[in-house]
């Protein structure tokens, strides 16, 4: 009986627990290596405005693990939940946010003190899918208390400032992600952008982070409608979710409609009143007009959008750049910004990823050139890697191919989809005959293909990773052909586009890549861009938005340098700060919940502080269990102590180790059933404190213990 406990444990039929099949064995460091890499690959794509889906592998082994805990689950009293606790004491905060919430904090009333420093703790809105007990017990008590005080709160907000206008961003403040800003006058909200971000290095098994919604889903009576900026991930990402809990209507541009409904489908969501406007548009909602201006970026169809308020006008750039020669034509609509800094400008929102960088950003049509150039150089085939939804580059590689009689294939889920959008809905032109299925590729020479493809960013699951690992379904790389990296990477991707580029020379080819070969453009304005955006809209109050607390820091500088607005008229916070307006005046008022909600797999939010605190200490220190079988009546251990471990150390090569803790452990239980002692939780909790200082004394390491007893 015991034995089949072990085996459900380990997920061995055949192995008894103290010998581990050695090959299971030796996999595990594999595994592992994987996920870590895989991991840091996905966190560092969060860094970055353009944004890559990133998908996280989960390894058999991992899944292995998540399927013999359960057992265990059910038939302890609660196995997770002391985990959890055990591990308290290394508790690590994950939310990088919190420091700067509390550093902005200290000012403030010591309530407001409080709530800032808890709501991180709130990380979830939705427990539908919660599996682990002790995790219930202690994030949804906190959570409840915490969320009725909020709302509590927000009550007496409303009945005493009906006549301010509320601007609460939710997501995207002291970070580059999940974009989510809150307008609000009276009884009307308006949402601005829905966006995801990437995991951190520090969230293992999340797929992605969207915003805490909490205080739009107490508040969703209010909530007229969600406007859109641009198609970006960081922008429209967490957009089922939101209309999962609130449906309300989707403004939006075409391009962006369209991507929006293809994450619909894929996200089940139905019936939703999806609103394609245009720049120039002007729409009413509640006690606001909403209007849209054509701005450029690195995909097309991005707009500023402006809102008229009882109190005046905000403008909220979105992400841009001031492109004179964009590749579809659209320019910026500098006229329009300009009309409203006329009329006056109560307070401007805007762009802040590249505002450490000097100069203007370049032109998108500056790229063009270069790529000609290097498709024509090209002996073999040409690869070109780029942002899928950079539609504007995807149509001057095109062009470039065209130019050299060459065919296109595009790989890669995300590339296919965009290109198909863009073209269905005409962003992207492809002469007939151009595109190719790779299964054609046979039929055409080498210097007659162009290959788009995604995986600029080094992630490992795209498709340049894999060509450069020789790891494509379709492609083998030669050293007759040509890469093409059209993207520089976003900061924390170094390392993984470096590994990439390494891996396609090995294999001989020839790649271009890098800043200096005209290659690549930003989407996003450099200093001169944003100083141009001040000096149009000349706004009395402003709201650096899109960045890193410094960069935000910087921009607020950069306007003050200007002598555009006032020192105290810039207003730098994190997410849930209320930024209050009257016609007059612009203040930073007290925080709503917001934080950082985890996906993964199926579960949105159901992951939460001590889930995560519990995988990182299985990742970095591995388990061993202890499991034993109790005479209930009499208190004699009647089978066991047997330990299983994982990720901890290669039993094969320590049996001493775990012949001598097995040696501890019985000591422990000798002691026990001579004094008597028959509660299970004082046993293991005694189990657990003897065999974690032994093995921390052999080892320097604090592997997770569970010790599990069986009643017989
Ligand atoms: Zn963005
Ligand atoms: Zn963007």
């Amino acid at each position: 009986m015991l034995k089949e406990l072990l085996n459900q444990l380990t997920g061995q039929s055949n192995n008894t627990a103290n010998e581990p099949k050695p090959a299971a064995e030796k996999k595990a460091p594999v595994a592992k290596n994987v996920v870590a890499t895989e991991t840091t690959g996905a966190d560092q794509a969060q860094q970055g405005g353009e944004t890559t889906r990133r998908t996280t592998r989960r390894t058999n082994s991992n899944r292995n693990t998540g399927e013999t805990r359960r057992p265990s689950t059910r038939r302890t009293t609660n196995a997770s939940g002391e985990g959890a606790k055990q591990s308290a004491p290394r508790r690590k905060n994950t939310n990088s946010a919190n420091a700067a919430a509390n550093a902005e904090g200290t000012a403030k009333p010591a309530r407001t003190n409080n709530r800032t420093n808890n709501r991180t703790n709130s990380t979830r809105y939705n427990n539908r899918n919660e599996k682990n007990t002790g995790d219930r017990a202690n994030i949804n008590g906190r959570h409840t208390s915490h969320s009725n005080g909020d709302a509590h709160a927000n009550h007496q907000h409303h009945s005493s400032k009906k006549d301010k206008l509320m601007i609460i961003p939710l997501g995207g403040l002291g970070e580059i992600g999940k974009n989510m800003t809150v307008f609000q006058y009276g009884d009307d909200i308006i949402v601005l952008d829905a966006g995801l971000a990437f995991p951190e290095n520090d969230m293992p098994g999340v797929d992605i982070v969207i915003p805490d919604m909490s205080y739009l889903i107490e508040n969703q009576d209010k909530v007229r409608a969600v406007v859109i900026t641009h198609g970006h991930e960081d922008h429209i990402g967490s957009l089922a979710y939101l209309l999962k809990e609130i449906n309300v209507p989707v403004y939006a541009t075409n391009l962006v409609c369209g991507l929006i409904e293809g994450k619909l489908k894929e996200n089940k969501v139905g019936g939703v009143k999806l609103n394609i406007v245009k720049a120039g548009d002007e729409i009413r909602v509640g006690s606001f007009k909403v209007g849209f201006i054509q701005t450029n970026h690195s995909i097309p169809d991005a707009c500023a959008v402006y809102f008229e308020t009882p109190v005046g006008t905000v403008v909220h750039t979105g992400d841009f750049k001031v492109d004179q020669t964009p590749v579809d034509g659209k320019l910026m609509d500098v006229h329009k910004f300009a009309e409203l800094g006329n009329k006056g400008v109560l307070a401007l929102m805007s762009d802040s990823t590249n505002v450490e960088k000097p100069g203007f950003t370049p032109s998108e049509s500056t790229v063009g050139p270069a790529l000609l150039r290097a498709v024509g150089e090209a002996r073999g085939r040409v690869v070109l890697a780029t942002f899928a939804s950079n539609v504007s580059r995807l149509q001057q590689a095109v062009d470039a191919a065209v130019a050299f009689k060459r065919k296109v294939i595009v790989l890669g889920r995300s590339m296919v989809n965009v290109t198909e959008i863009a073209q269905e809905r005409g962003y992207l032109n492809i002469p007939e005959g151009t595109l190719i299925d790779v299964d054609e590729m046979g039929r055409y020479r080498d210097d007659e293909i162009m290959i788009l493809t995604t995986g600029s960013q080094g992630e490992p699951m795209a498709g340049l990773s894999r060509m450069a690992t020789n790891n494509h379904r379709t492609i083998e790389i030669t050293p007759n052909d040509t890469i093409i990296i059209s993207a520089t990477p976003i900061p924390g991707n170094e390392a993984a586009v470096g590994r990439t580029i390494d891996n396609l020379l090995r294999l001989g080819a020839d790649v271009i890549y890098g800043r200096d070969r005209g290659i690549h453009v930003s989407g996003h304005g450099s200093q001169e861009d944003l100083k141009t955006m001040l000096n149009l809209v000349r706004p009395k109050f402003f709201i650096p938005v899109h960045g890193e607390y410094r960069m935000l820091k910087k921009h607020g500088e950069l306007a003050v340098s200007m002598g555009i607005v006032k020192p105290n008229h810039v207003l730098v916070g994190d997410n849930g700060q209320i930024f209050e307006f009257t016609s007059r005046t612009g203040r930073k008022g007290g925080h709503v919940t917001a934080g950082k909600v985890f996906v993964d797999g199926l579960g949105v939010g159901d992951v939460g502080n001590i889930v995560i605190r519990d995988r990182q200490q299985l990742a970095q220190e591995g388990m061993v269990i202890v499991v034993m079988a109790m005479d209930r009546a009499s208190g004699q251990i009647v089978a066991g102590p047997d330990i299983v471990s994982r990720g901890f150390v290669y039993v094969r090569d320590a049996e001493d180790l775990m012949n001598e803790a097995q040696k501890r452990i019985e000591q422990v239980i000798e002691k026990c059933e001579a004094s008597q002692m028959k509660d299970w939780a004082t046993i293991k909790s005694q189990v657990r404190d003897t065999l974690g200082k032994f093995l921390y004394e052999k080892t320097r390491r604090r592997p997770m213990i569970l010790p599990i007893i069986q009643d017989v």
